[in-house]
């Protein structure tokens, strides 16, 4: 059995710290990422986290095969390096965090897009395993995107193919986008533009039972089960822009499996609506794509961190 690594998914709320062993996670944390202050800031803590964590499972970071750190921005796979992110870690392109991980540890590192990171992890431990053409799709704050075809992981040339499905229009006239663009499906329906999408249909619905500050999608799709108006058409449109995201994505990618993970995959109706939609689809109704949930939910990113590594060494 190949040595342990140590795997870093530096979420936007949560950064995930693990030491991973052929698809076990030995130890693991998390920690707060105050990502709008930057990711220099938290990097001792990260760094005190391993060592933590290095006694915790019995494993001298120097044994370590390598250090896999995902992030949510576009990553120069090659090079190292973080090229451009949006939001969260701003001063992630700055930062050479291969020589960080090799003074902090005396390992080599990896740097990986969170979202591919994950699509990796389900691939060889998880809802996407024996399938070497598959999109995972990501619901929660944000959309993330990635996808392997013919067994490749797609990175394209300059790290963006496959990752940038949250950032596909799907409203030309729609809302502005925290990436500054028009009507990207992550602007239309996702957690970090709910409150503001409330707010919008102030005029035309009575919003009363969803104006708080802290909804979120369960909530919305409670209420809409229990009946509420405004619910109901906060679901169904959110609902509508995935589903055309992931035949967008189908179109382009000619999957044999989508994997739909994120914390609103499970709400209900979910798969059911991507079903129908994929069912009413001309170009891909008769190809028997399969659409599934993730099977390892946040923990898709830390399983991969093996495989990230080991394909970087190959
Ligand atoms: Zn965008």
């Amino acid at each position: 059995m190949s040595n342990p690594v140590l795997a870093c998914d530096l979420g936007g709320t949560v950064i995930k710290l693990a030491i991973v062993q052929a698809g076990t996670v030995l130890a693991r944390s998390d920690l707060p990422s105050h990502s709008e202050a930057g990711l220099r800031p938290r990097l001792s803590s990260i760094a005190d986290s391993a060592h933590d964590l290095s006694a915790q499972a019995d494993v001298k970071l120097s044994a370590l095969a390598g250090v896999s750190i995902a992030i949510p921005g576009i990553v120069d796979h090659a090079q190292g390096r973080v090229r451009h992110i949006n939001g969260k870690f701003l001063d992630a392109p700055d930062i050479d965090l291969i020589e960080w991980a090799h003074a902090e540890f005396g390992a080599r590192a990896v740097l990986e897009n969170d979202a591919r990171a994950a699509a990796i992890g389900e691939w060889h431990h998880g809802a996407a395993q024996g399938c070497d053409d598959f999109v995972a799709v990501t619901l929660g704050t944000g959309i993330g995107v990635a996808a392997v075809c013919g067994g490749r992981v797609l990175r394209g040339p300059h790290g963006g193919a496959g990752i940038l499905g949250g950032h596909l229009t799907v409203a030309i006239d729609g809302r502005r986008c925290s990436c500054g663009r028009i009507g990207c499906a992550e602007a239309e329906a996702s957690t970090s533009a709910l409150t503001e999408l409330i707010q919008s249909m102030g005029a035309s619905h009575d919003i009363q039972a969803l104006d708080d500050v802290s909804v979120d999608y369960a909530k919305v799709f409670t209420l809409a089960e229990s009946g509420d108006p405004a619910a109901i058409h906060v679901r169904d449109r959110s609902l509508a822009v995935w589903a055309t995201l992931v035949l967008d994505l189908i179109h382009a990618y000619d999957p044999e499996r989508v994997i739909v993970g994120g914390g609103i995959a499970a709400a209900p109706g979910i798969l059911g609506a991507f079903q129908r939609a994929l069912d009413n689809d001309p170009w891909s109704s008769d190809c028997g794509i399969d659409i599934v949930l993730s099977r390892l939910g946040t923990d898709a990113a830390l399983l991969a961190a093996p495989s990230i590594l080991a394909e970087a060494s190959a």
